[in-house]
């Protein structure tokens, strides 16, 4: 005998979002956490502000951020799509903005906050929520899941949503069990990759410039001497490399590239200038300071972290006066602010990645429902289906809306079936 409808595997957004939905069709909730808490990932996301979602409504527009396969999510959007994201939150007393870009953020607070709204939705229709209890596995018998192993005990019900997540950041308990699941009751499943991942760059000074932010820069990858991707926006330096929203973006197409030959970023810091401005701006500060030594004489140019590095980079000693730098100096300095070549060696490693793409193959979930087409009972949200957005808020919103079908359809078939 079942005591619960339904039970959700994971509570991270997806899952506490789907529990909260089924339960508000009146099923009854249980939901499992692994971890001592629930949304350990959610915390941490836009640096602690939570990117909720994107601004834009139109579904069809949408999905076209998530390449290819990304029509996939068109129901799942007209049920629950950006407007209704935004009307959540904000019914529950938590105002969105729009930022930079088509950002939606919480206008006060941040991830905690937006945590605490969905623990309360789950906890407000019904949901059970029990954490510190790691799913072993499912078993899975003449099509349908039978039953549920935990370490406290093996568990009944009538549908299962699986809402376990990727591989990346796992100490906030990801760790790939939902893919074994799938694998093992014959879903098919696309490689899990590092997505939105940091690059290692053939560098040896990155650590210290840890601090800096690079705003406004525009980089262009380059490969056999073509442009692979190109960005604008916000970056930073990492230990070994170089992250933020454009390097993350452009990173599944320097994944690829970098598997047929090297990968190498053009930087440039002053993308609003020529080059022949930039230079012209240069003789202007060099003249200045005709007195001063080279490297006292860049405040006006630089950020101050990041002279040391330039006038290294440069080769021109530090303390040359400025009058006596040559043209070929000069323009070998302002080539560095311009046409600033950075050597890619790798990806950072997979646990660094923001999300992970790949996953449960679409063409064994009934994208209408998130019903796997394999197991009755069985439903999938979030980062574990073969869905994946680049920064901006599109992996949340991924979360709401498959999370939404997922609750919906798992609570309203259950309970036709009693
Ligand atoms: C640093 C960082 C910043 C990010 N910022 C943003 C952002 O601002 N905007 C955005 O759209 N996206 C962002 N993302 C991506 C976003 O966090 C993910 O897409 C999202 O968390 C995926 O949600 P999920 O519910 O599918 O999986 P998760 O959030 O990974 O949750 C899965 C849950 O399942 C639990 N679990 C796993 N195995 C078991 C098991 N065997 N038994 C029980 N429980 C289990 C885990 O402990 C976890 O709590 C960011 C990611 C990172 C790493």
């Amino acid at each position: 005998m079942s005591v619960y409808d339904v039970i959700v595997i994971g509570g991270g957004p997806a899952g506490l979002f789907a529990a909260g939905v089924a339960a508000e069709q009146g099923a009854r909730v249980l939901l499992l956490e692994k971890k001592r808490r629930c949304g350990a990932k959610l915390l941490i996301t836009g640096k602690g502000r939570c990117n909720i979602t994107y601004d834009e409504e139109d579904p069809q527009l949408f999905c076209g951020h998530f390449g290819k396969q990304g029509k996939a999510l068109l129901t799942a959007l007209y049920s629950f799509g950006v407007a209704a994201t935004v009307d959540f939150f904000e019914q529950r007393g938590l105002p969105l903005q729009r930022e930079r870009g088509g950002r939606i953020f919480p206008a006060r607070g941040g991830t905690a906050e937006v945590l605490k709204l969905l623990l309360d939705y789950a906890r407000e229709t019904g949901v059970e929520i029990k954490t510190s209890c790691p799913v072993i596995s499912l078993n899975c018998e003449a099509g349908r899941i039978q039953t549920i192993e935990t370490p406290s005990g093996t568990l009944r019900t009538e549908k299962i949503i699986v809402a376990t997540g990727g591989l990346s950041y796992p100490q906030t308990g990801c760790s790939g069990d939902g893919y074994r699941w799938a694998t093992a009751s014959g879903h098919r499943l696309i490689p899990p990759q590092p997505a939105l991942v940091p690059l290692q760059l053939d560098a040896d000074w990155t650590q210290d410039l840890l601090n800096l932010n690079l705003k406004n820069v525009g980089i262009t990858a380059w490969h056999n001497n073509k442009p692979i991707a190109e960005r604008f926006g916000e970056a930073f330096f990492t230990r070994h490399g170089i992250g933020g929203p454009i390097v993350l973006d452009m990173s599944a197409q320097i994944r690829d590239a970098l598997q047929h030959g090297p990968v190498e970023l053009q930087l440039d810091l002053k993308p609003a200038v020529s080059a022949d401005l930039f230079d012209q701006r240069l003789q202007r500060e060099l003249a200045a300071h005709s007195n001063r030594n080279f490297a006292n004489s860049l405040s006006g140019l630089l950020p101050q972290l990041l002279i040391p590095l330039f006038v290294r980079l440069s080769e021109i000693p530090a303390n040359k006066k400025c009058h006596s730098i040559t043209k070929e100096e000069r323009l070998r300095f302002g080539s560095l602010f311009k046409n600033w070549r950075l050597q890619v060696t790798g990806l950072d490693t997979p646990e660094r990645a923001i999300i992970t793409s790949g996953g449960v193959n679409l063409a064994d979930i009934d994208m209408r429902t998130m019903r796997s087409k394999v197991i009755d009972n069985l439903y999938f949200t979030g980062e574990m289906i073969d869905l994946d957005g680049p920064t901006g808020g599109f992996n949340l919103q991924l979360c709401w809306s498959t999370g939404y079908l997922a609750g919906f359809n798992a609570a309203t078939t259950a309970r036709s079936s009693f």
